[in-house]
């Protein structure tokens, strides 16, 4: 639980508070913005939560909070927001909130799938997620995009029985996944979800496509909130940019309407404009 003797000074007075724990993930900022904000190297609280709808997106960023660095010394209490989780996102697609340290506070994604449940990448093991997946019908895969973002998959593996699906260039952070990717052109793992290899943040890098309409992106491609544009991580490309380009480039053979991150935020957009964006992402990574 975050200490309010530690809260950073950009905090604006108020129950709510950031302290100085914080890694400067962004995860309250993409759950709460009305609520946090950046400031240099950590974030804070701008504006303190007004309505109730507020408090309780307030709450959810500081339950998803990787280092419980966000607290509040006012009546709101956490734990009557846990069973929210995994919070709606659209259709069967949910984000599963809870952000772990392991993957320096990554978001994770969970689908709800007649033929078995899927998750993208792990948030923290906790039993009232695990309770939550329990009740949407457990889970079936689990795709890891990369290596960074494995956190506790292995624990969800092993309570669900799931199958663990990631690259070959990244199994050495899953050791005993059940499914290795080979080589680099996209596999269909199940109808309507594809796993495209997308070198660059990291030699086995992938990303899944569901539907033709849900992009599960990991770290290769997020939604630049101050830009309004789509954006890759060039500062944190691990591997190889021209190859991260390259893979860029052939996300424009795909149609999909929403960007799911692991890092940085998601977007929704209409098939056309998502194109019009990635083609000048494309443009801006070649130059
Ligand atoms: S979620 Fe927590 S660690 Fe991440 S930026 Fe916000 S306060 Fe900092």
């Amino acid at each position: 639980m975050a200490n309010p003797a530690k809260r950073v000074s950009d905090n604006v007075p108020g129950d709510y508070f950031v302290d100085s724990t914080c890694i400067d993930c962004d995860t309250c900022r993409q759950i709460a913005p009305s609520t946090f904000a950046e400031g240099y190297g950590h974030a804070f609280v701008h504006r303190q939560p007004q309505s109730a709808a507020d408090r309780r997106t307030a709450l959810h960023a500081l339950v998803s909070c990787p280092t419980g660095s966000i607290g509040t010394i006012g009546a709101d209490d956490p734990r009557s927001v846990m069973a929210d989780f995994p919070l709606p996102i659209e259709g069967n697609v949910f984000y599963c909130g809870f952000n772990s340290q392991k993957s320096f506070g990554g978001n994770s994604w969970f689908v709800q799938h007649p033929q078995g449940n899927w998750l993208i990448d792990s948030p923290k093991f906790l039993p009232q997620l695990v309770r939550k997946f329990e009740s949407l019908g457990g889970i079936a895969r689990i795709f890891l995009t990369h290596r960074d973002d494995v956190a506790d998959a292995a624990k969800y593996a092993e309570r669900f029985g799931a199958q663990r699906i990631i690259h070959r260039n990244e199994a050495s952070s899953q050791p005993g996944a059940e499914v290795i990717l080979e080589g680099n052109e996209p596999q269909e793992l199940a109808p309507g979800f594809v796993a495209i290899p997308t070198p660059g943040h990291t030699l086995g890098h992938c990303v899944l496509l569901v539907q033709d309409r849900y992009l599960f992106t990991g770290d290769h491609l997020h939604f630049d909130r101050d830009g309004k544009k789509l954006e890759a991580y060039r500062d944190y490309c691990w591997h190889s940019w021209p190859k991260q380009t390259a893979s860029m480039r052939r996300l424009l053979d795909c149609r999909f309407e929403w960007v799911l991150p692991g890092h940085g935020q998601s977007v929704h957009l209409p098939e056309d404009e998502m194109h019009r964006q990635l083609a000048e992402l494309t443009e801006r990574m070649s130059a």
